[in-house]
């Protein structure tokens, strides 16, 4: 059985993950989950298929995403919860997430770029993306790792070194064009959803002074939650759930599940209970 019965941090195919949305669900429902959530990078591409695999599973759940932000020169991820992706909203959403699509793909772009002057690779973004087999509009760091130890037989901790700092496919990328943390609390209020700031311990490891100064941007602007239990967080979730309390926030969990691009992680490994996750989704307007 998993740890939790709930698992609200999830990612498919339509981003970085390895199983297809449909895959997820069927998995989720087999280990024993109550509940699960999509949260893809920056897409919502997923989310008629999950919600069509919830229906034939039969397993609760919420649309979700895992917005990519950039504040105070940190990136910060945003997760949304409850969002609607169908009709205005989904113009919406394409609208507000283009440049960060810009930003992703100019990243796997650069990457590219330089595997072909170090003579190693000379493949398109286009064929890359075919290749491997990801869908949705934005390239993945994952994807193209696994494209090198599928296409170019190497081992997953080369292919992992060649796109760390210093390595021959380390691209720095334009972080200036990602979403503001407020703008990705604004967008997902205005398609339905709840705004949860992911694995914030990562930040309040590395800077608590600046953790605060964020905390208060968010929480001012709307903020409604904090991820507790996730994998970053680990040895800090009291001081968490001691800000989520101060700042009259909710707490959520997840494994941050990738498939097989992250296999030591298995759903359910981070998440709440099921009474814990009736709440939340009774803070929803339209559920
Ligand atoms: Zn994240
Ligand atoms: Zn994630």
């Amino acid at each position: 059985m998993p740890n939790f019965q709930v698992d609200m941090h999830v990612h498919s195919h339509y981003s970085d993950g390895a199983d297809s949305p449909r895959d997820v669900v069927r998995k989720a429902k087999e280990a024993g989950l109550k509940a699960v959530c999509l949260t893809d990078h920056d897409v919502f591409h997923g989310l008629p298929e999950f919600e069509a695999a919830r229906a034939e599973f039969e397993i609760d759940g919420l649309t979700g995403i895992e917005v990519s932000t950039y504040g105070r020169g940190e990136t910060l991820h945003m997760l949304g919860y409850g969002i609607d992706y169908q009709g205005s909203a989904a113009g919406l959403l394409t609208i507000s997430l283009s440049n960060n699509w810009l930003a992703l793909n100019n990243r796997i772009e650069t990457a590219l770029e330089q595997y072909r002057r170090a003579g190693i690779m000379d493949v398109t973004p286009e064929e890359f993306q075919r290749a491997v087999g990801a869908k949705g509009p934005a390239y993945f760091k994952l994807w193209l790792r696994n494209y090198r130890t599928r296409f170019g037989h190497v081992s997953m901790e080369q292919a992992k070194q060649e796109t760390n700092r210093g390595g021959v496919a380390d691209a720095n990328y334009k972080k200036e064009l990602l979403l503001k943390p407020i703008d990705a609390i604004n967008l997902l209020h205005a398609v339905g959803a709840l705004a949860v700031w992911a694995h914030s311990g990562k930040l309040l490891r590395k800077n608590p002074a600046l953790y605060r100064t964020i905390l208060l941007d968010m929480v001012e602007a709307g903020l409604d939650g904090l991820e507790l239990s996730h994998q970053h967080n680990q040895g800090l979730e009291e001081e968490v759930a001691d800000y989520a309390r101060k700042a009259h926030l909710f707490t959520t969990g997840g494994a941050d599940y990738h498939g097989r691009h992250k296999p030591n992680v298995n759903l359910g490994d981070h998440g709440i209970s099921y009474s814990e996750f009736m709440k939340i989704k009774q803070l929803l307007p339209n559920q």
